[in-house]
């Protein structure tokens, strides 16, 4: 684990990703290379009018050896002071930021056969412990299921279809709960799909149980936990959770 500190970053591009999340690319104003685990996030300082507050947000993007940059997606919350501050920030504005944070890793079960449940920017941790995957080399199964509501709310979606073509260990699934009638993907909320994609990756395991991620709001990632210890009886060490709310 690398040590959490203060430093200054810079926000150097912008994009938008989906109508309500805007991806901002920050690098430390020292230069020094940001070090981090896939799946930490950092703690930012908003100096907004009425004073000071603080927000995390998960890296999305992958630690890449001395580097001092850093990317992240923030979804623009309706009324939430720190997303709107955030995704009013201008290219060459700085901020204060405290990082790296947070245990939501892989840890010793990194090249262990993995499915990944998000809904929203949920998704951040596990764009960035996929690619890190992808760089090492590792060829375990990495499984995604991706939930959101409408098809230009899917996040990073070229992408993880890119990546999932080019490598048979990664999948990428998506499931939609305001589908419209031309999609032909998953319907639904995650919760509709966890248990199959865990038995199918039991199945390819040979009965091995898989380790489960899931990140987003509250809600769903408590009815996903309950589901798959429940139904599922996937040990406690199997399951990990990081929640935004
Ligand atoms: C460890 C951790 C990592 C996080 N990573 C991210 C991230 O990568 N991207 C991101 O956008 N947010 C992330 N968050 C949430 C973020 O810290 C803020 O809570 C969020 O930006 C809302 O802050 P606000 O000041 O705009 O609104 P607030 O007034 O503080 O929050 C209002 C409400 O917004 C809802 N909310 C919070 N986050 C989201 C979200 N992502 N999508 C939809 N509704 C939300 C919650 O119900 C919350 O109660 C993370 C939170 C934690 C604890």
């Amino acid at each position: 684990m690398f040590p959490s500190r203060p430093f200054d970053a810079r926000l150097v591009t912008t994009r938008r990703l989906t109508p309500s999340v805007r991806e901002l690319v920050f690098e430390r104003t020292d230069g020094a290379p940001f070090q981090f685990d896939p799946g930490q996030w950092v703690n930012l300082v908003l100096p907004l009018p009425g004073g000071e507050i603080k927000r995390a947000y998960s890296i999305a993007s992958a630690p890449v050896a001395g580097s001092p940059r850093f990317e992240l997606a923030i979804t623009q919350v309706e009324g939430g002071p720190g997303s709107q501050y955030l995704h009013a920030m201008k290219e060459g504005e700085t901020l204060r930021a405290i990082g790296p944070q947070g245990l939501f890793t892989r840890g010793k079960d990194v090249a262990a056969p993995s499915l990944f449940i998000a809904t929203g920017t949920g998704l951040t941790p596990f764009r960035s412990m996929i690619q890190a995957a992808l760089t090492a080399g590792d060829t375990a199964p990495l499984w995604l299921l991706f939930g959101a509501r409408y098809e230009e709310d899917i996040l990073y979606g070229d992408e993880l279809t890119r990546w999932a073509a080019a490598h048979p260990h990664v999948r990428h699934e998506v499931t939609l709960s305001k589908a419209t009638n031309g999609w032909t993907g998953r319907r639904g909320y995650v919760q509709h799909h966890a248990s199959e994609l865990v038995r199918d990756l039991r199945a390819l395991g040979g009965g091995a149980d898989p380790h489960v991620y899931i990140c987003g709001l509250d809600r769903m990632v408590g009815s996903v936990k309950d589901l798959l210890r429940n139904e599922l009886a996937l040990p406690r060490k199997h399951v990990h959770t990081e929640r935004y709310d």
